[in-house]
């Protein structure tokens, strides 16, 4: 006996309810906010991620499933999608549409992390990417979308978290004066974020540990140190938000683990498991391009985890409407009937009616039964007699009710 990997779950029919509703209200609220599909690659060059995400993050250090393939390359399993996203960018000239342009995503991302519920090494994300625009009013609109995606999936108990991280006009200032906080506690600190504190101060911020917690909470606040520029558009951002009936508050401590953000951080979180478990967030990525061998174009995106927000949308019970499925059972007993079921199976598919059929010989009270197990509305019944009649038996599986009716008349009847 196999099994699939460790932390790589399969999605099976049951839960295809729930991917369904979420894609749809994903292709939904992009349609009302602008934004076109795109589809990448499920592997990069690994350039695309160490340049991109930036090779002093968790996810480059630790996480990427990179291999060489047969011609010697290095590549590496998407394991984020802005990267991969800004790379379409440059590489098919989208510098030359009208700006900003609006992508979306729904993708598979890898990442080799400790498997737990929810966080699995192969997840899927629903993102979104707005790109050469650099005005606060867009960041507001980015984070509109992204909470009323949420909102309109049912989702209640969620929060919504942000933080301006300066640009590198005023971040150096604001890392001086968090080195030296830091300095001051090392003793402290877990091996990872003695690391952090040689290669990347700002990541200490993200710290789960709680030693290093009570440290974060006495740490100096980047939105303290920003320049005026930066400071004017976290002050519009707010005042956006507010006027959008947003429900946000500022969390000076969120940094969001990657080396590319600028300005702008934010996160969803669920109300019960807050930071263990954030549902997604985004930020502002004015580098980003620029790293990628671009011109300086600002940025600005989102990506949601799914199947978390599937595994939050279980907890609240959020009803989720089912998907389709035949309402029309077709019984037959002997030979020529089930020739003629055959027939009438096609006609009925042809005229767009789902049909299942019953395919080896039972009897008819075990196709009864399997009509039933399948919650199907309405049964066909064909046996020697209706055949030789041209007429079938329909059957409302809900009342029992039976009638006789001609087997031309059917596909009119049940549509
Ligand atoms: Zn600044
Ligand atoms: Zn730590």
């Amino acid at each position: 006996m196999y099994s699939a990997p460790r932390g790589v779950p399969d999605i099976l029919p049951e839960d295809q309810v729930y991917w369904h509703y979420v894609g749809q209200k994903a292709a939904h609220i992009c349609q009302l906010y602008g934004y076109e599909r795109i589809d990448l690659p499920v592997f990069e060059d690994t350039r695309v991620f160490v340049k991109g995400t930036g090779d002093t993050t968790d996810i480059v250090q630790k996480e990427m499933y990179t291999f060489e393939d047969r011609g010697g390359n290095s590549v590496t399993l998407k394991p984020e999608g802005t990267p991969s996203v800004c790379r379409a960018y440059l590489e098919h000239g989208m510098q030359n549409l009208p700006q900003p342009v609006k992508l979306f995503y729904i993708s598979p991302i890898f990442r080799y992390d400790r498997p737990q519920a929810g966080r699995y090494r192969q997840h899927y994300q629903f993102g979104c990417e707005a790109i050469g625009e650099a005005d606060a009013f867009l960041d507001a609109e980015v984070i509109d979308m992204a909470w009323r995606f949420m909102k309109s999936l049912g989702l209640r108990k969620i929060l919504l978290y942000i933080n301006s991280i300066g640009c590198p006009q005023c971040r150096p200032d604001y890392l001086g004066k968090l080195r030296s906080y830091y300095k001051g506690h090392v003793n402290d600190l877990c091996p990872d974020c003695k690391i952090r504190l040689e290669k990347n101060v700002l990541r200490l911020l993200d710290c789960k540990q709680p030693g290093c917690q009570k440290i974060v909470a006495a740490a100096p606040r980047n939105v303290d140190y920003l320049c005026p520029d930066c400071t004017e558009h976290f002050a519009k951002l707010k005042e956006y938000l507010k006027m959008l009936d947003i429900p946000f508050e500022v969390n000076s401590y969120l940094v969001r683990g990657l080396d590319y953000y600028t300005r702008t951080v934010f996160e969803i979180q669920s109300e019960e498991e807050k930071a263990q478990n954030a549902l997604g967030g985004g930020g502002r990525y004015d580098g980003l391009i620029e790293t990628l061998g671009g011109k300086p174009t600002p940025g600005i995106g989102f990506a949601l985890g799914i199947d978390r927000i599937i595994l939050n949308l279980k907890k609240e019970a959020v009803d989720v409407p089912p998907i389709p499925a035949p309402q029309v059972f077709i019984a037959s007993l002997g030979e020529p009937a089930r020739n003629e079921a055959m027939k009438l199976a096609a006609a009925l598919r042809q005229k767009g009616i789902g049909v299942i059929s019953a395919t080896s010989a039972k009897s008819l009270k075990a196709q009864l039964r399997q009509a039933n197990n399948l919650k199907i509305s309405k049964t066909v019944i064909i046996g020697d007699d209706e055949v030789k009649a041209g007429t079938a038996v329909l059957r409302d599986m809900f009342t029992s009710q039976q009638s006789t009716v001609k087997l031309s008349e059917l596909p009119k009847l049940l549509k």
